[in-house]
């Protein structure tokens, strides 16, 4: 989409009171959103109708809200603290930041010409303190997903919901994830909503599951144009 475009949706979305700029009379904050009066409304519909579909009408899923805040072992056992990262190299002399994997083998800075640092993995995860001492054991992450929250919960569930495999579980929620190269409107925002589900299967059979998953649940789609390659 050309940036003109882009800025004609970003205005006419403020003008009709959909999607305001976050702190907007303080400058804004950088990729973050505000919904307004009808954009608000919008949004709740979108989720009104995806849980409507997904729990309500199915009897093999139910729902989940799970807290932002998680005990730090599990983003230690996701993966995330070690590997929900991307390299970075700053500029030396304008000390912009950039990804690597998007300079595409360029040896110097775009903006100025200046050299880069060394590459260094950069992690995508809001940390905050738990409690109220400023150290390092204290600190616990602004969830980047909200399937840990369900993976957690997954005994709690099974034993209290009366679901036996396969079920799954169902989730609206606030996501954070501090992103270096964010922009281009609400498609990639530092704070965001996610609707996820996760769906609980026998290992023996995933196989099967999974054909089930992408060849029938996924007809409805495609009647509506998306290509099995796009999922
Ligand atoms: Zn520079």
């Amino acid at each position: 989409m050309s940036n003109n475009l882009m800025d004609k949706i970003v205005s006419l979305c403020k003008r009709r009171g959909f999607i305001f700029q976050s702190s907007e009379i303080y400058g804004g904050l950088g990729s973050v959103w505000d919904y307004g009066p009808l954009g608000v409304e919008l949004k709740n519909n979108v989720k009104k109708a995806w849980w409507k579909s997904v729990v309500y009408q199915r009897e093999d899923i139910v729902g989940l809200d799970a807290a932002i805040l998680m005990h730090p072992k599990t983003w230690e056992a996701s993966g995330h603290v070690s590997g929900f990262a991307d390299l970075m190299v700053d500029c030396k002399k304008c000390k912009k930041r950039f990804k690597v994997e998007d300079l595409k083998d360029r040896k110097k800075c775009e903006e100025c010409g200046g050299e880069f640092t060394e590459a260094r993995p950069f992690n995508l995860m809001f940390e905050t303190y738990h409690g109220p001492v400023k150290e390092t054991a204290a600190v616990v992450y602004l969830r980047p997903e909200t399937a840990q929250g369900i993976f957690v919960n997954f005994l709690n569930i099974l034993n209290t919901s009366r679901k036996k495999l396969p079920f799954g579980v169902a989730q609206i929620g606030k996501v954070f994830r501090n992103e270096i190269t964010p922009g281009n409107f609400t498609f990639r925002t530092r704070e965001f909503e996610q609707m996820e589900i996760e769906y609980f299967v026998d290992p023996k059979e995933a196989d099967k599951q999974y054909k089930f998953w992408v060849e029938e649940r996924f007809d409805w789609y495609f009647k509506f144009g998306i290509k099995k390659t796009n999922l």
